[in-house]
């Protein structure tokens, strides 16, 4: 049996949010069993709070963002990832901002902080929605602004695995395939840090419309027309980043097991299969 987990000490983390690009403070601090992952906006007047499931989702537009009432919390993706990656079922988050900071652009910055801080094993034990029937949903997903088809499916399966393609008909990056299958050490090796990708040609576009305003050669994998702009982390950093979108996204349900198989999947998609999951009522809790 494995059992819920929290942090041993209060995370202060200060930096510049990736859409935004505003200056944002946030602490992380442990709560007690049962309580899951809550995100508090410090900066209004009586410090509201939200938690972070499928019903909380208001936007998933270049990110997925949660809120209520007028206010949100945005880019929370990341984060969610590596509490997913590594664990951690109860945490709260307070913020003085809209955005989530965005560490180096992956979830390794993340974990870092958490390993820092150390991470506790609680009385409960972890609950898991266990995927009892496939779930699958379609829709379209804008690559280069250009509408293309996406698909998301999960199955039945004893641990949390995901199948994840990309495909592009860019030359730089190709088509890129990445298997993986959800345990903390293998999360710091093989997902974590893969970082956020943008295309250069994309780039201008998304900053027109108030997006990727704080993103620099060092948090963001720039793919460029004669090749990508900085230096990677892995070959296939893109559709490892997608993976940790996917993690992120789904934390929203809390653990969960099952074998995801996704085709150039974003958040909106992700939303769906989520949502699906609750309404088809196709899990059972361990
Ligand atoms: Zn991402």
């Amino acid at each position: 049996m494995k059992f819920q987990q929290t942090i041993a000490a209060t995370i202060d983390i200060a930096g510049t949010a990736l859409q935004s690009g505003a200056t944002v403070k946030m602490s992380i601090k442990p709560q007690p069993e049962d309580t899951g992952i809550y995100f508090k906006r410090v900066d209004l007047p009586g410090q509201p709070s939200i938690k972070a499931e499928v019903n909380s989702v208001i936007d998933t537009t270049k990110s997925m963002t949660v809120g209520k009432d007028g206010w949100k919390v945005a880019t929370i993706e990341h984060l969610m990832a590596t509490f997913h990656g590594l664990g951690i079922d109860n945490a709260l988050i307070e913020i003085d901002g809209e955005e989530v900071p965005r560490g180096d652009g992956s979830g390794l910055y993340f974990a870092e902080q958490l390993l820092k801080a150390g991470i506790v094993p609680q009385k409960a034990p972890r609950k898991y929605l266990r995927i009892q029937e496939p779930v699958w949903v379609e829709g379209i997903v804008y690559r280069q602004n250009e509408p293309t088809k996406a698909t998301l499916v999960i199955l039945p399966g004893d641990d949390l695995e995901i199948s994840f393609t990309f495909t592009s008909d860019h030359h730089v990056t190709g088509t890129q395939y990445y298997h993986y299958k959800l345990a903390s050490d293998t999360f710091l090796q093989e997902i974590a840090p893969a970082r956020t990708i943008a295309f250069r040609r994309e780039i201008e576009y998304l900053q027109s419309k108030g997006l990727a305003l704080g993103g620099d050669l060092n948090t963001v994998v720039v793919v460029g027309d004669q090749g990508y702009e900085n230096k990677l982390r892995f070959p296939e950093e893109i559709v490892r980043h997608k993976i940790l979108d996917i993690l992120g996204d789904l934390y929203l349900l809390g653990p969960l097991t099952g074998h995801i198989i996704a085709i150039r999947s974003g958040h909106a998609l992700d939303y769906e299969l989520a949502k699906k999951i609750i309404s088809q009522n196709a899990t059972i809790l361990l």
